[in-house]
């Protein structure tokens, strides 16, 4: 039975004394955190029994103060917990990228990258867009066991969050789109690997354009992989980096252009010394066009080489970020650990010697 289906419909007294055993169980990771973690069902239940993250600011109104700032519907839906009439907003076909703030207070909540048609008439999600972002609460109301999602920094109702969601988190946020605005975003994420992540990391870091770089594992099948388990060859991820980056200031094809050409596409599963299908190359692509791109360009580098490319193109699933020591590693490590100057330094030189026009420095 997965854990999924252990926790389905079950009194909150049921749940609370599984939670307790799971976190006692050999089967709960030390010192078990979700922090920087894929949120599961297990964590969702953790924080509704155990408490909730804290999270960055808080605010507070009176009743009268929130009346004042909101229409009757927003007020009664997410100050008087109610519930929106289904396929009532347009918000559910939105697929477009941006981010979904809390109508009340404008803290970030959700990230359109994890929005999905759940065909129930109210916008689902996957995931929060920050751990502490949305707060749980046990809801026993109308004779059913359910968990509240309240906004953390201001307490507004959004709606409840269900373990039927798609994989890899199985979670589904059903939130009510009077709960929410949407903000366009201008930003876009990549994710792709050449090898090491400590490298790729630290060539991408210093483009133009580049919001921010966080190293991880894709492309397996293990919901939040440590780096151990990722090194043994057997999660099926590969050590990826996700770039954050401005379209209007680099391009998608200019960020595939550089990836190409600052790792060795032609070999399989292997960057130099380092071997395994953790060390593969690999794009992987959010839309069509993506990965049209992908497959003009390394036609293109084919052609330059008269090589084969093993560059391996595929949709994307899921990224987990690696764990804190494996994030801004050259700039952290360099002086410390020789592979940063034996390694590291002559790609960042090849890089910057082949690509002066894209770099930051
Ligand atoms: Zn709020």
């Amino acid at each position: 039975m997965s854990q999924n289906e252990l926790f389905r419909g079950q009194p909150f007294a049921r749940i609370q004394f599984v939670v307790q055993a799971y976190l006692r169980s050999p089967s709960c990771p030390p010192n078990y955190s979700p922090l920087h973690q894929m949120l599961r069902w297990i964590d969702v239940l953790k924080f509704a029994v155990n408490g909730n993250p804290e999270p960055d600011r808080k605010v507070a109104k009176t009743e009268e103060e929130w009346q004042a700032l909101l229409t009757e519907e927003q007020f009664r839906v997410t100050r008087l917990r109610g519930t929106e009439r289904p396929f009532s907003s347009e918000m559910c076909e939105l697929f477009e990228p941006g981010k979904y703030k809390c109508i009340c207070c404008g803290t970030q909540l959700f990230d359109s990258g994890e929005k999905f048609d759940s065909g129930t008439g109210w916008p689902s999600f996957t995931q929060p867009i920050k751990e502490n972002a949305v707060a749980y609460h046990k809801d026993e109301s109308n004779g059913r066991s359910r968990i509240e999602t309240v906004c953390n920094t201001c307490r507004a109702h959004l709606g409840h969050v269900f373990p039927d969601g798609p994989e890899p988190s199985k979670l589904r946020f059903c939130i009510n789109a009077v709960a929410l605005e949407k903000v366009e975003s201008t930003e876009a994420k990549i994710t792709f690997g050449g090898g090491c992540f400590w490298c790729t990391e630290a060539i991408f870091q210093r483009i133009k354009g580049v919001i921010s770089v966080q190293s991880g594992y894709s492309g397996g099948d293990v919901v939040n992989p440590t780096y151990r388990e990722v090194c043994s060859g057997r999660t099926g991820h590969a050590e990826v980096i996700e770039v954050t980056y401005d379209p209007d200031a680099v391009t998608y094809e200019d960020i595939i252009r550089v990836h190409l050409g600052t790792h060795d596409p032609t070999t399989l599963n292997r960057q130099g010394g380092d071997q395994g299908t953790q060390y593969r190359s690999v794009i992987f692509y959010r839309n069509d066009e993506e990965k049209q791109t992908a497959l003009d360009l390394t036609k293109e580098y084919e052609a330059a080489l008269g090589q084969p490319i093993v560059t391996q193109i595929t949709p994307f699933v899921a990224f987990f970020p690696a764990e804190a020591e494996h994030q801004n590693y050259f700039n952290d490590n360099a002086d410390q650990n020789s592979y940063c100057g034996v390694v590291i330094e002559p790609k960042l030189a090849k890089f910057r010697a082949a690509f002066p026009q894209f770099l930051s420095e």
